[in-house]
């Protein structure tokens, strides 16, 4: 068998870090078994669906690294559920409904007020079919075959579909409603496993029922718990949590995998800096069955992490040319964002008008602006220079290297100073302490 998995977004809108998990766990499955990982694009309700959506989720998909093996997209694929429909119809399996919303409502609340489950009710047979009414169709539930299947993540699942309604798949207009297209593609595209939200659990009773109809095995199911925000559901607050914002801020796409690789499951989350580890453990029997809860902080914290051992080479090209391996090393540590690198090239090159110095602290500066340009800066000026201002003056400590980070850096915080005075260009720096000192 080969492992082919797909990812099938409505392109109805952005995708947000709830899809985005689903679709990352699709291709590490298919990447770990060697398989296939396809896109396909859910854009029966041609209405609804945008091509920007379509754009933005490819891009947003690449951004990510999930590569994938072959796009679909179901309005294309009209013809194909046309032929399997007709199919079903003439086995009985689907059938025409002529009820109106109102009837249906009616209906359900009569027998929610007795006590009994909203379940459709099948008219007779010979029942009167209404003039001029086109109708809609429901696919026709096989009461005796009970529904199971082991699911990948919850484990043994039992459905009696007489407690079910025979669900609709087809409006009067001809549409398609998701369920039956989307089986009719897992069968063609050869899909062995699906994975998607815990929120489809009910669709895939019905639709084990389809792939019986159409005589196929279904495919391994893999139901993942739902991704929750700081504050509750996710839909709420869909704008930060969007992909368009988290690339705006900066969040490196690889954090953001790490990230949802690992959420909810019971293997933590590690600041990796690229896929190989998370495709070899992806394992679902370690995912929780408690939603997973998104937490924006968390994913800065990590994208930091990350950043600090992040070659140089991985990020040559979003950086600013003077920011060299050496700068890079020593920045990096202090960086949030790939971005922040160039807010330090100031520091390094100029140029930098660091803050007017304390009073006190100018006996410090003013003999380190003396001592600086007899400093070699090619070994280890830092500690020369600290050590020369030390015998001259006596200060040490916060004293000596605060004031000294100041004049330097034009900030209290920073890389160490011994890694980073030598990357900062000599003449440079004999300036700055020459201002601050005074002279
Ligand atoms: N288009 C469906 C959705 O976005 C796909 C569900 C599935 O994976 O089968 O919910």
């Amino acid at each position: 068998m080969t492992v082919t998995t797909r990812f099938a977004p409505s392109p109805t809108g952005s995708l947000h870090v709830g899809n985005v998990r689903t679709a990352l766990h699709n291709w590490l499955w298919a990447r770990k078994h060697g398989g296939r990982f396809l896109l396909r694009i859910d854009d029966t309700d041609l209405e609804r669906s945008k091509e920007e959506y379509v754009d933005a989720i490819r891009a947003d998909l690449a951004w990510l690294g999930l590569d994938i093996d072959g796009e679909e997209r179901q309005s294309a694929r009209f013809a194909l559920y046309e032929g399997e429909f007709e199919k079903l119809k003439a086995a009985g399996r689907v059938y025409a409904c002529y009820e109106t919303p109102e009837e249906l409502d009616i209906r359900r609340k009569i027998l929610l007020s007795r006590g009994l489950p909203p379940v459709y009710e099948r008219k007779p047979g010979d029942a009167p079919v209404p003039e001029g009414v086109a109708p809609h169709w429901r696919f026709r539930l096989d009461h005796d075959a009970a529904i199971e299947w082991i699911d990948m993540v919850r484990g043994p699942q039992h459905f009696e579909p007489k407690t079910m309604s025979d669900p609709v798949v087809r409006r009067a207009d001809g549409s398609w409603l998701y369920l039956l297209p989307s089986v009719i593609d897992d069968i063609a595209m050869g899909i062995s496993h699906v994975v998607r939200g815990e929120d489809h659990v009910s669709n895939t009773a019905v639709q084990i029922q389809m792939f019986a109809a159409l005589g196929e095995a279904p495919p391994h199911f893999a139901h993942e718990a739902l991704l929750v925000g700081t504050e509750g559901k996710l839909s709420k607050r869909l704008g930060s949590l969007g992909m368009a914002s988290l690339r705006a801020d900066g969040i490196e796409p690889v954090a953001l995998v790490a990230l949802l690789a690992r959420l909810g499951t019971s293997d933590p989350v590690e600041p990796v800096t690229d896929a190989a580890p998370l495709i070899e453990g992806i394992d679902f029997a370690r995912f929780g069955r408690a939603p997973a809860r998104f937490d924006e902080a968390e994913l800065a914290l990590l994208g930091q992490k990350i950043l600090h051992h992040t070659d140089h080479a991985a990020v040559a090209e979003r950086l600013p040319a003077a920011i060299g391996e050496a700068r890079w090393n020593a920045i990096r540590p202090n960086l949030m964002t790939v971005a922040e690198a160039a807010d330090w090239l100031p520091v390094f090159d100029g140029p930098l008008a660091p803050p007017p110095a304390d009073a006190g602290d100018r006996a410090v500066l003013a003999a380190a602006a003396a001592a600086a340009p007899g400093i070699d800066w090619a070994s280890d000026p830092w500690h020369a220079l600290t050590g020369a201002v030390k015998a001259a003056t006596g200060a040490k400590g916060r004293a000596l290297f605060l004031p000294l980070r100041r004049a330097l850096t034009g900030r209290d915080h920073g890389p160490d100073m011994a890694e980073l005075l030598p990357l900062i260009d000599k003449d440079e720096a004999v300036a700055r302490l020459a201002a601050a000192g005074g002279s």
